[in-house]
């Protein structure tokens, strides 16, 4: 067992009695809040569900068996706002509900951004606090109902009244995520390791290699279908594997030769000048550069994001995989639960 540098918290370190008196209002019901909500209420926590009058997720907060209101109201009669709305909506919700909080309110997130960045600036007499699951909200709903748990982050970034830990805590234990172990980190680590994971190894990373290997094989004249399966589809019984075993388990099952070649090409292909672009794009994470190009995309109706997007749809390998799917239609195991739609 190796020493972590954070704090790990299991269910043995967290009370959820000190919920007991209390009501968490959940502002929002897509991935994460449909979770939060369900999970709290079956831990026997009094939640209500926030969501604006016209929202099209009131039908299914109420199917779920969950008292709805608006924001206002819930934040109003709430003693913990749980905001989990997107990102990039949660400034105008909290300057909507800002003056429901009183003194003591705890105000709790899933995600560290705006407040990191300065886009949200809690009142000064309430608790800040993250309980984040490491995963997506069907998930973390799925794993609650079979009794196991999603692991999760805590941080605290304000703490008025002293018990902002303890609240925390309990919030993370209520929802199932010290049933895995719940990992102490503060709202600025959280933020910058996330997003710069996305960037530079989850979604961008992974998304350029598995493109560039696509192009370099379809450019060389071999044919698109081999392509599509070396390059893409084959990348997720890899990911599979490190998953449940680490590097030494991908390496253990693959054939010697495929180990002999990734460890000796694999640094050649992501070879240090890679390293380099990475340092720099953590350091846009870190000063703030990526946060300010996000927040004026949005302002101004996300123009590079829709053409980012278009030429990704567009992209030759898209359109094989569509096809090869449609053919095999393998390996369709519901995975992915439908919810609430976005409003
Ligand atoms: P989401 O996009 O799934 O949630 C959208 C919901 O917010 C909608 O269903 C609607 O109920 C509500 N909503 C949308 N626009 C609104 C508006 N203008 N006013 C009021 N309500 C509105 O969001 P999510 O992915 O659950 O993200 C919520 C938070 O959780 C974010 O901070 C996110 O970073 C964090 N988080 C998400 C995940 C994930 O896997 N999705 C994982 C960890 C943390
Ligand atoms: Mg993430």
């Amino acid at each position: 067992m190796s020493d972590f540098e954070n704090p790990v918290y299991y269910d043995e370190d967290a009370d959820v009695s000190i919920l007991d008196n209390r009501t968490v209002a959940v502002i929002g019901y897509g991935s994460q809040g449909h979770a939060h909500a369900q999970n709290l209420d079956d831990s026997g926590v009094d939640v209500v569900v926030g969501l604006h009058e016209g929202s099209s997720s009131r039908d299914a907060a109420r199917d779920d068996g969950l008292r709805v209101t608006t924001p206002v109201k819930a934040a109003e009669e709430a003693d913990i706002v749980s905001i989990l709305v997107p990102d990039t909506v949660q400034p105008a919700v909290y300057d909507d509900i800002e003056s429901a909080l009183e003194p003591g309110d705890t105000l709790q997130f899933a995600h560290g951004f705006n407040v990191h960045y300065n886009q949200i600036r809690p009142r000064a007499d309430v608790d800040v606090t993250m309980v984040a699951p490491k995963s997506p909200g069907h998930l973390v709903r799925r794993n609650y109902e079979a009794d196991e748990g999603t692991p999760g982050l805590l941080a605290v970034y304000q703490d008025a009244t002293g018990e902002a830990h303890d609240v925390g805590l309990a919030y993370a234990k209520a929802i199932g995520c010290t049933r895995a172990g719940v990992i102490e980190t503060t709202f600025r680590e959280e933020t910058e390791t996330d997003i710069f994971g996305e960037q530079a190894v989850l979604c961008g990373g992974v998304t350029s290699l598995v493109k560039q290997g696509y192009e370099t094989l379809v450019d060389a004249g071999y044919s698109r279908e081999m392509a599509y399966f070396e390059c893409l589809n084959e990348l997720k019984l890899i990911v599979d594997l490190m998953y449940e075993g680490g590097l030494g388990e991908m390496w253990d099952s693959v054939s010697d030769t495929a180990e002999y070649g990734g460890l000796s090409r694999g640094d050649e292909v992501v070879d240090e000048t890679v390293r380099e672009n990475m340092e720099e794009v953590l350091e846009g994470v870190q000063d703030g550069t990526f946060a300010r190009e996000w927040i004026s995309e949005n302002q101004a109706n996300r123009p590079s994001y829709t053409q980012l997007r278009q030429a990704e749809q567009d992209h030759d390998i898209e359109d094989v995989g569509a096809d090869l799917r449609a053919l095999f239609a393998w390996g369709d195991d519901g995975g992915e639960e439908e919810v609430p739609a976005d409003d």
